[in-house]
């Protein structure tokens, strides 16, 4: 059986870690399997769609590293709906209805306040009543018939689902204005475009069962359905209340990684644990829907934080040679010391200056400038020379290395001192050691 599966977001706000935690569990199962990952831009919305939210999904995915095989707009496509549309009515398996959405509103109440689910009514199914609201001159918006039945299928995550359409309104598939809303064009595209596996949130879980619905009238094969648990924040809060500080855009903006988020949206929530990969092609590999446990996944920044940081230390410097044009030495000296990649700017400031020491111990300081070694150096230099400078001073561990590190950084804490102080050179050695700026 050939894999094909599809992102489908709406361009109606920029992606969020949970949008893009959708992409990437479509992409990386299809990798793993070597099938087709296909993005579908759900723009039937004309009122909520923009361009410039699609093109921020494009460039998000692009970031991410989730190549797509094949792309289209739902609004490219209305002529097959609206066939797909004629094909349920043929067989009469769509309904005009005439309430307002006032009326709606008040049935809704009416059942709320007798503890009863709320369901349509199917009063516009009722002949008398169409007649009626049709003499009024009102347009009908329209419903899909649900056949009031169970209606089941093996979630890929959940593992086997029943759900009874009668506990279910009759979705609307076509609004008073001719606009058709998400349910029907998902099944029409995800037909014509032979998906053969559709992966998303278990928010979709009952569309589901009205949707397998509507394959069946359709006369389509039913995809397989995974459906995974939502993303919350650290705390068990629904995402959506934090959206803007959780878009990708913004974790972009805050340095982290594509590479870090991927691999941190990909593991949390599953039972693998959460840890720095270098390609997404070890997280395709490692990916599997049985590892997807069934509580809701937990999205704590300061986690993705850690990992960022764990993922630049493991990173290989072909990986970053375009960011890092001080070379090879210079990574590997200050990888281990990174929590961003743009910290890079603050470590090669500690190599080329300007650095303002601190000279914590004067007579330390010039003893040790006294007895720095002629030039070349090499990683062997620190250790010979502060052994030199202890043997003068009798200085010893703490004592003999924080003032050298304060003298030749200005800093408390930083890189290794035996992999720095090779480029920073003897000349800017011995002036910081002088107190100088250098
Ligand atoms: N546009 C829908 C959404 O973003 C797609 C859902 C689906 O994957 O079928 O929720």
């Amino acid at each position: 059986m050939s894999i094909t599966v599809r992102f489908a977001p709406s361009p109606t706000g920029l992606l969020h870690v949970g949008n893009a935690r959708t992409a990437l569990l479509n992409w990386l199962f299809a990798k793993k399997l070597g099938g087709r990952f296909l993005l579908r831009i759900d723009d039937t919305d004309a009122a909520r769609s923009t361009k410039a939210f699609e093109e921020a999904i494009y460039r998000d995915l692009g970031w991410l590293g989730l190549a797509h095989d094949g792309t289209d707009r739902q609004i490219n496509r209305l002529v097959k709906y609206s066939t797909a549309f004629y094909t349920l009515q043929a067989s009469g398996r769509v309904y005009p209805c005439f309430e307002t959405e006032g009326e709606l509103e008040r049935q809704r109440s009416l059942l709320a306040a007798r503890k009863l689910p709320p369901i349509y009514n199917r009063a516009s199914l009722d002949p008398v009543n169409a007649e009626k609201w049709k003499a009024e001159g009102r347009k009908p918006h329209w419903r899909f018939k649900l056949s009031r039945s169970k209606v089941g299928w093996t979630d890929l995550v959940r593992g086997p689902v029943e759900i009874d359409t009668a506990t279910m309104s009759d979705p609307v598939l076509v609004r008073e204005d001719g606009a058709f809303l998400y349910t029907l064009p998902s099944v029409a595209d995800d037909i014509d475009m032979a998906i053969s596996h559709v992966v998303r949130g278990e928010d979709h879980v009952t569309n589901t069962a009205a949707q397998i619905e509507m394959f069946q009238a359709l006369g389509a094969s039913i995809p397989k359905f995974a459906h995974f648990p939502l993303l919350v924040g650290a705390g068990g809060e629904a995402l959506s209340k934090r959206l803007g500080s959780l878009s990708l855009e913004q974790l972009r903006e805050d340095g982290m990684e594509p590479l870090a988020v991927a691999a941190y949206l990909a593991k949390i929530g599953t039972s693998d644990p959460v840890e720095p990969r270098q390609t997404l092609g070890e997280l395709a590999a490692e990916f599997d829907f049985t590892k997807i446990g069934r509580a809701p996944a937990h999205f704590v920044a300061e986690e993705l934080e850690g990992l960022n940081a764990k993922t630049l230390h493991a990173m290989p410097y072909s990986a970053v040679a375009n960011a890092v044009p001080q070379g090879e030495a210079f990574w590997d000296a200050i990888k281990p010391n990174l929590n961003k990649l743009r910290d890079i700017a603050e470590m090669a400031r500690l190599v080329s200056g300007p650095v303002t020491p601190v000279i914590e111990d004067a007579a330390l300081a010039t003893a040790a400038a006294a007895l720095l070694p002629p030039e070349p150096w090499s990683q062997e230099t620190w250790g010979a020379w502060t052994k030199a400078v202890s043997a003068q001073t009798g200085a010893k561990g703490r004592g003999l290395f924080h003032p050298l590190r304060l003298a030749l950084t200005g800093l408390e804490h930083g890189p290794e001192l035996k992999k720095l102080l090779p480029m920073i050179g003897r000349d800017k050695a011995l002036a910081r050691l002088n107190g100088e700026t250098a």
